[in-house]
């Protein structure tokens, strides 16, 4: 599948590795665990979700009473899956009028998510409206109209350096007029500025909910998954300056550290709502742990 090809280089890592382990001992000692821990570390897990798997590893390998290596990769399989499945996650904004923010740093992937969703939600008869409040980036003005284009959906922009909350003023007030279902704003990131970035995402919400107090609100951190550890540290930056909702992992095809996603959403207990392993508009994926974990095994 789909899935299955665009974590070749995780899996690749994570699964080369696992497998000399299973074969390579006769038994399941110290020295297997420590390697298996290092491998999972390797392939981004982080060292307190390394520790939680392996620990629990630990606890089912003595209640089953497995003995061989080769027989404890499935218990590895179960705990890896266990450690995802904090919450049910959910795409509630999906069904009511919503409004949809995509935040995050420059160049993770803000605008292209929001030109895939919109494309994908579209496709499902939904009414889909676009807003470029990332009035920073000229390009991204330009990349999410190309994108709006070509999902023939409704953009609302205004030129280069104009103020982001007024064009999510301009665009909240459109989609109330025009019965739009689903509002998804592209935002403008700069975090070495937190000040600024957290008035900026005040206002924003000021707006939203003042002009649109009934819509569903989604707060969306994208994420870029080739940049392992540092994306953890922009997920919890961007957590406290917004009420965040989920998070997209961007370029899972470009990185064999996809266990960044385990770790994300283990460590952080924000769900990861999508993932995306290639550049074509089907290349964003709701995210599933299951799907996720056998798509890293098969
Ligand atoms: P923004 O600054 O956050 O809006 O980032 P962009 O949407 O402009 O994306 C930056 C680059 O990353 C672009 O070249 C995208 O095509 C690329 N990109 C985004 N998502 C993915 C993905 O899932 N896989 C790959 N391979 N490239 C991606």
């Amino acid at each position: 599948s789909k899935l299955v090809s665009g974590l070749s280089k995780t899996r690749n890592n994570i699964v080369a590795g696992i497998d000399s382990i299973f074969s390579g001992f006769s038994s399941i000692d110290e020295e297997f665990y420590e390697e298996l821990e290092e491998i999972l570390i390797m392939a981004d897990l982080g060292i307190h979700t390394t520790t939680k798997v392996i620990e629990d590893l630990r606890k089912k390998v003595k209640e089953s009473k497995v003995k061989e290596p080769n027989e404890c990769k499935q218990l590895l399989i179960d705990s890896l899956k266990e450690q995802m499945e904090l919450q049910e996650n959910a795409y509630e904004f999906e069904n009511h009028k919503s409004v949809v923010l995509l935040i995050g740093v420059n160049g993770v992937g803000k605008t292209t998510s929001v030109g895939k969703l919109a494309g994908q939600l579209k496709e499902k008869g939904k009414k889909v409206m676009v807003a470029a409040a990332d009035t920073f980036r000229a390009a991204a003005i330009e990349q999410l109209t190309e994108w709006a284009n070509r999902a023939k959906v409704d953009i609302i922009a205004q030129q280069e350096g104009s103020d982001p909350a007024a064009v999510i003023f301009d665009a909240v007030t459109a989609a109330k007029a025009r019965n739009t279902d689903i509002l998804l704003c592209d935002t403008a990131g700069r975090l070495h500025n937190k000040k600024n970035l957290m008035e900026e995402l005040r206002k924003i919400n000021r707006v939203i909910d003042r002009e649109f107090p009934e819509a569903f609100k989604e707060i969306l951190v994208v994420l870029d998954g080739t940049t392992g550890q540092n994306a953890m540290v922009q997920a919890k930056q961007f957590s406290e300056v917004a009420d965040i909702t989920g998070i997209v992992l961007t370029k899972l095809d470009g990185t064999a550290k996809g266990g960044i996603a385990i770790a994300i959403q283990a460590e952080l207990g924000i769900p990861v709502k999508y993932i995306g392993i290639g550049e074509q508009i089907d290349d964003l994926q709701k995210f599933n742990a299951y799907d996720f974990v056998n798509a890293l095994f098969s």
